[in-house]
């Protein structure tokens, strides 16, 4: 059994170094590659969508080669994918998983969907208050707008 299982594995070669982001939903994994700005950047991208996931479904990944992410773009990924999970790799192994958490404040990534806040006449880095979790919402400390994640354009 298991071993026809493996078989059947879809298999995305793996990275010798970089970042491996993992239980992406599957709809939100080409917002999270753009955020990553993939045209900035030389190196090796895989990217796998609609993987089966007994968790999740359908799920997506993708594997850095050569790269680290900053905490601003973790923090992208926890607002967009907060179960995603976030492994540096080095020679072929998870040497470190980073913490994908939600912000309490969540400061300049994310704009505010208000057209009349100040955030967006003004350069006025945006600051949300976090509200809940589940279902996600978020408060503009400027307007008092309340987002929830369909709301959400990043900065
Ligand atoms: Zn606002």
């Amino acid at each position: 059994m298991a071993k026809y299982q493996a078989k059947r594995e879809i298999k995305i070669p793996a990275i010798k170094d970089g970042t491996v982001i993992d239980h992406i939903p599957s709809r939100i994994t080409f917002k999270i590659m753009r955020l990553i700005d993939p045209q900035e950047y030389n190196h090796t991208i895989n990217l796998a969508l609609n993987l089966n996931s007994k968790k999740m479904g359908k799920k997506g990944i993708i594997k850095l080669s050569s790269r680290k992410l900053t905490q601003d773009e973790v923090n992208k990924i926890s607002i967009l994918a907060p179960n995603a999970t976030v492994s540096i790799i080095r020679d072929y192994a998870v040497k470190k998983k980073i913490e994908v958490k939600i912000p309490r404040l969540i400061e300049k990534i994310v704009r505010c969907s208000n057209p009349n806040c100040i955030t967006n006449a003004e350069d006025v880095r945006t600051r949300f208050s976090l509200v809940s979790k589940e279902p996600f919402s978020i408060r503009c400390n400027y307007c008092e707008r309340a987002m929830s994640r369909d709301d959400i354009k990043l900065n």
